[in-house]
């Protein structure tokens, strides 16, 4: 991935986390720091506590900012990895065209470098995970919401500007419920854990029988994914039947992505993937008889391997690519001007 003595500071920036880590090209984290994103203070708040994150990152691996080469960033939200601009996030309220490499690239006086999260994930369990050497693979993540990134060639698929991989906002209900993107049935909108935890408060509003709500401490916005999980290992039917439909709705979406992309496999992590088999196996069935048998046999679905480091440790590997490639440039020009 690059000479074996760089360094990188990876970053993953989520909605409710920061971890922040000094990684070399094998992919060993030399430090790990691990905050909460003060997402209510908007952009110029968000941007301190990276910072200070990174300080505490850099310190726990004992070198200075000097002892990096770059800085991968990995951002939830529409990030457009050549302008280096977040243009937006739903899960960051106030960032609205923020130019988030270019802030970074200013404060630590080092060359920075943006990607999706979901895209920095794929990349990490490329490298480093569970689709080492595989060229074609797409990684889902399914947990409050649904991300991902597509690997085309052993290359991220970033479309014209870094916007591609969004696999959560594919439509699958036409008529389905509102997504916090603005449309309606997106596959993050049926079958992540918001969703699942929705249709659960939905049902027990209708006065459906189930004990969801006696694991909740009585109270329906106490409701999550994780709730119905405990629910329907205790034999609660219509937890167990929420499950289900929410598998299905995942099923859909997983033939959507073996026919359109042909994979050779499908890493799924994130914390709803925590269900195994009362989720997933269902899930494979609907994929099953829906996509075309030929490239459904080519696929192994296997669970992602890196945990919560995928998007820390994809940001880097990102980083230490783009650098790269910029190094490959420049000995070309370097060539054809000599
Ligand atoms: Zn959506």
């Amino acid at each position: 991935l690059a000479e074996n003595d760089q360094l990188v500071l990876g970053i993953d920036l989520g909605g409710t986390k920061i971890l922040t880590s000094v990684i070399n090209p094998q992919g060993e984290m030399l430090s790990r720091d691990h905050s909460i994103t003060p997402a209510a203070k908007g952009p110029e708040g968000v941007i301190q506590a990276i910072l200070a994150s990174s300080e505490r990152a850099l310190m726990g691996a004992s070198i200075g900012l000097d002892g990096v080469s770059a800085v991968g960033v990995g951002a939830p939200g529409l990030a457009d990895t050549e302008a280096g601009i977040l243009y937006t996030s739903p899960n960051l309220p106030g960032w609205e065209n923020v130019p988030l490499r270019d802030i970074l690239q200013e404060r630590f006086k080092k060359k920075a470098f943006l990607i999706n999260d979901g895209n920095a994930a794929a990349l990490g369990e490329y490298y480093f995970g569970a689709a080492k050497g595989i060229s074609h693979f797409i990684y889902v993540t399914i947990s409050t919401g649904i991300g991902g990134g597509i690997v085309v060639d052993g290359k991220i698929l970033k479309g014209s500007r870094g916007l591609a991989g969004e696999v959560g906002h594919m439509t699958i209900a036409d008529e389905g419920p509102l997504c916090h993107c603005g449309n309606r049935g997106c596959w993050e909108a049926l079958a992540s854990g918001t969703a699942l935890a929705k249709a659960a408060q939905k049902r027990i509003e209708t006065g459906a029988e189930t004990a969801i709500l006696s694991y909740a401490e009585g109270r329906i916005d106490k409701v999550t994914a994780q709730i119905v999980q405990t629910a329907a290992e205790k034999g609660d039917s219509i937890a167990n039947e929420l499950i289900l439909k929410a598998a299905y709705y995942f099923g859909v979406g997983l033939a959507n992505l073996v026919n359109i992309f042909n994979p050779e496999m499908i890493v799924i992590g994130g914390g709803l993937s925590n269900m195994g088999d009362r989720l997933l196996k269902p899930a494979y069935q609907v994929a099953e008889e829906r996509a075309f048998n030929r490239s459904f046999r080519m696929v192994r679905f296997v669970r992602a391997a890196l945990g919560r480091n995928s998007g820390v440790l994809g940001a880097a590997a990102f980083a230490f690519d783009e650098m790269k490639r910029a190094g490959r440039r420049r000995s070309a020009e370097a060539t054809k001007k000599g």
